[in-house]
């Protein structure tokens, strides 16, 4: 049977699961949709849009007009709203969802892991006087504005459109990399703590190998329940 299928994307298993689908079924039409916070997307299969679709009821009236016979909700783990509504919009349409979550990641020995509930908590955790690479969205950046004795690196995929909120700080723009990329980056702003999520996946998980090997601690900020 075809099947009109829309994956709630932004991830790189979104990006995976959109070229299997349209290698394998080529007569299905496969819709990724983006938030649209990342100006230059990588190239996805199939078909994109983007931007928010206005709440549950702008997504219910989505899947409705697109016909969409099955939604896949491919978010990034901590991405809470999104996923929430798509639950719900898939109720009210009458849609099958189908949830791909990553799994988290194990603490490996060698780990220094302090694992905290909240980006507050984060902030409340980072030692006096540290210079903490500080791998989080640019609209996660405000619980750290009270620590003024921190010297911030902050690391996002696209310039900043206003100043950050941070006292102390160093932009670094790009993505995450392998281990050896980002051990230099580690060593080249002589970072002594990383505060990050747990995304899970391969795509971020080279600082959580570079801090193992240099033997910094990473303030882990837990998945949302
Ligand atoms: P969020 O807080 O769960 O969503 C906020 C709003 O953004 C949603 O209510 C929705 O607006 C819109 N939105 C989010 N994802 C969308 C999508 N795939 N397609 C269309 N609209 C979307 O999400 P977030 O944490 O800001 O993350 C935004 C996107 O970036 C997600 O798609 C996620 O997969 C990706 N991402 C997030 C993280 C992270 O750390 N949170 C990391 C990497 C990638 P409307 O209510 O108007 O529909």
């Amino acid at each position: 049977m075809t099947e009109t299928v829309l994956i709630l994307g932004g991830t790189r298993e979104a990006a995976t699961l959109a070229r299997r689908l349209v290698d394998a079924h080529p007569d299905w039409r496969v819709v990724t949709s983006l938030a649209g916070r990342t100006a230059e997307p990588a190239p996805i299969a199939g078909e994109i849009r983007t931007g928010g679709f206005g709440g549950i009821a702008g997504l219910a009236d989505f899947l409705r007009r697109e016909r969409i016979t099955r939604m896949i909700d491919a978010t990034h783990p901590y991405a809470r709203q999104i996923s929430a509504n798509a639950a719900e919009a898939a109720a009210l349409a009458g849609v099958k969802l189908d949830v791909h979550t990553r799994p988290p990641w194990d603490r490996q020995p060698g780990d220094d892991w302090r694992e905290v509930a909240s980006e507050a908590d984060a902030a409340a955790a980072i030692p006096p006087g540290a210079r903490v690479f500080l791998a989080l969205g640019s609209q996660h950046l405000a619980p750290f504005e009270a620590r003024r004795d921190v010297h911030f690196i902050v690391r996002m995929i696209d310039p900043p459109a206003s100043p950050l909120p941070l006292a102390s700080h160093t932009i670094v723009t790009g993505k995450p990399g392998p281990a050896a990329e980002e051990e230099r980056v580690l060593r080249d702003h002589a970072i002594t703590c990383i505060v990050c999520r747990n995304s899970g996946g391969d795509g971020a998980y080279g600082k959580i190998e570079a801090a193992r090997t240099i033997g910094i601690p990473v303030i882990m900020i837990a998945r949302p329940a």
